[in-house]
Parts: structure tokens; C-alpha cells; sequence
């Protein structure tokens, strides 16, 4: 999707991507390097309720000469709802209140799909062995993904979106949610150390409602910086609401990808962040963390 409104020859930036440290299918270097045949000049990395691969950031953006924004995609939750929260330039001390919050998500998160494999099992040949077998290490944040990934494996379905609009949909049979603190608590964590807190895809089609105003606005009020207009599972009218929305709250307004390797049709750079909103993202972040050139 283009976006007519980047100028021509602008550095193209996308705030929104993942690895294997989560359930991305190429690992970090890899990632750079298709970042960098994707024209791109900076990306953030993004994984869920991890900062595993940032330590091979320096490397690769040695090796690429693409310019790395180190990040999270937060998990929160809400009355039932899947609320992601991108974390920009965060402190990765694992003393914080963050850490912690995450730290619990991530083990949660490992419960949550050995039950959802327990109920599926029944059905369908998998087993939890098989699930751990589709993630890159034993640190990988673990996630339906993953689950999916054991399904296709077992010739059980074609591919993850096939997975997700079934099996492993959060109306389906089969499922589990797991422990995410509030999307206002992961909003104070994220602004505590210091990073740049980011509201991902409000408006993502696959859920089943938009996020309640009320809440955007809590979370606001908390600290949040800016929002995720950009992104494929927003439409035009969407983006529109969303960007008004922006307006009248003062936030910043990014694109990001989303990009999730083989996983997922979506492709690097499709949504790009305005360079100057990166310029604001650098300033606002308070902490010892900056962007890697
Ligand atoms: P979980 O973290 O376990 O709740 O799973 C959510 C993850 O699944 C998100 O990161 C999405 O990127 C991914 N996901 C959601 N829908 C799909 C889909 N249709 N195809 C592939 N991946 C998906
Ligand atoms: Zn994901
Ligand atoms: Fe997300
Ligand atoms: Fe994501």
C-alpha cells in the first residue's frame, strides 16, 4: 500500500516487524538483510514480549548498513481483548516493571498453548513436542503461530491463515487466553523506562471490534505517544477515524509492516513511518537506548 504522502527520496522507515524470537520465520541478520532489498533504510524490531534479539542488532546493521530501531510489540489485555502496545527504545534492564509484566506474559503464554494443545489434540494429531519443535529456541516467545505451524506440519491445514480463521480463532472451540497486564499498565511500564509507547493496529480487521475510544483515551491519559495508522489490516476509512483521532489527541502517527517472514502475506516496507515522526520518537524516548546506525 502506498502511502503518496512520504516525499520521493525520504529514508523509508517501517516501525513494525518480527523474528524468530517470536513467531517471525528468519532470524534477525536475515531480517536486515531482506530489509535492505526491500529499499529500507531504518527498521524497528519488534518481537512479542521480547528483547532476546536485540543483542544481534549491532552486527547486523553492520552487516546491511540498514539502520536498526531496537523495540517490542507488547502484549495487553482488555475486557478479553488482544491489545499490542509497540514499545520503542525501552530500557531492557530486567529489573523494570516492564520486564517483569513480560517476563509473566511470556510463561503465560507457554500454558496457555500447552491447554490450547491439550484441547486440540483431541481433534487433531498434534502435541505440545511438536508445537516446541516449530520454535527457533527454547527462549522463543511462544504463540498460536506456533501451534499453527505444528497443524501445517501435520497436513491438518494449508498455511497460518488457514489456522487462524479455524482452529485457532479466539471464537473457536479450542481457545485459551493468556495473563497480559492492562493496555494503560503496559503503557506506564513501557513510559517508566523511558521508551516510546505506540498503540499497534487499533483497528485490526481480525478482530471482533475496533478498540472502545474510552479505552484509547486511558491509555492516553497513561502516556501513550502515538498510534499505529498504518498497517494493512487498516482501511481507508479506518486509517481516517484513526488519524482524527491522532489529531485531536496530539499523538504521533506510524506505519510499520508487520512483517512476519514466511508466516504472513505481509511485506516489508508496505507501511512506512514519516521520517520526521521518527525524529519525534527519538526525542520523546528519555532512555539510554537509541537507534542503531
Ligand atoms: P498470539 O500471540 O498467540 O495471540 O497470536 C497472535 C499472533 O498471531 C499475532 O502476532 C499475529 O501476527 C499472528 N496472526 C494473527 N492472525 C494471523 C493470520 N491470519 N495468519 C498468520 N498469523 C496471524
Ligand atoms: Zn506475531
Ligand atoms: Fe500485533
Ligand atoms: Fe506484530
Amino acid at each position: 500500500m502506498s502511502q503518496p504522502s512520504i516525499p520521493h527520496g525520504a529514508e523509508r522507515i517501517d516501525l513494525h516487524t518480527h523474528t524468530s524470537w517470536s513467531d517471525g520465520t528468519c532470524g534477525v541478520l536475515e531480517l536486515l538483510q531482506h530489509a535492505r532489498e526491500a529499499q529500507l533504510d531504518v527498521l524497528a524490531l519488534t518481537d512479542h514480549d521480547t528483547v532476546a534479539g536485540w543483542a544481534e542488532l549491532p552486527a547486523a546493521v553492520a552487516a546491511t548498513g540498514v539502520a536498526a530501531v531496537p523495540g517490542i510489540e507488547v502484549s495487553s489485555e482488555h475486557q478479553g481483548l488482544s491489545v499490542h502496545v509497540l514499545a520503542l527504545l525501552v530500557d531492557p534492564s530486567p529489573d523494570s516493571e516492564l520486564a517483569a509484566e513480560m517476563a509473566r506474559a511470556r510463561s503465560s503464554r507457554i500454558e496457555r498453548a500447552r491447554a490450547m494443545v491439550e484441547l486440540i489434540g483431541q481433534d487433531h494429531p498434534i502435541t505440545w513436542e511438536d508445537v516446541r519443535a516449530q520454535a527457533a529456541g527454547e527462549s522463543t516467545v511462544i504463540g498460536r503461530p506456533h501451534i499453527a505451524d505444528a497443524l501445517v506440519a501435520h497436513g491438518a491445514i494449508p498455511d497460518r491463515s488457514a489456522a487462524f480463521a479455524e482452529i485457532l480463532s479466539p471464537s473457536g472451540p479450542y481457545y485459551v487466553p493468556y495473563y497480559a497486564p492492562s493496555p494503560v499498565a503496559a503503557v506506564r511500564a513501557i513510559r517508566e523506562t523511558g521508551g516510546v509507547a505506540i498503540v499497534a493496529h487499533p483497528g485490526s480487521v481480525s478482530r471482533d471490534a475496533d478498540l472502545p475510544v474510552d479505552l484509547l483515551e486511558a491509555m492516553v491519559e497513561a502516556g501513550l505517544t502515538g498510534i499505529e495508522v498504518d498497517h494493512r489490516e487498516h482501511d481507508e476509512a479506518e486509517r481516517a477515524r484513526l488519524r482524527d483521532f491522532a489529531a485531536v489527541h496530539d499523538l504521533l502517527i506510524t506505519g510499520g509492516s508487520d512483517y512476519h517472514g514466511a508466516g504472513k502475506p505481509n511485506r516489508l516496507g508496505e507501511n512506512l513511518t514519516q521520517p520526521d515522526v521518527l525524529a519525534a520518537i527519538t526525542h520523546r524516548a528519555t532512555s539510554t537506548t537509541e537507534v542503531i546506525r
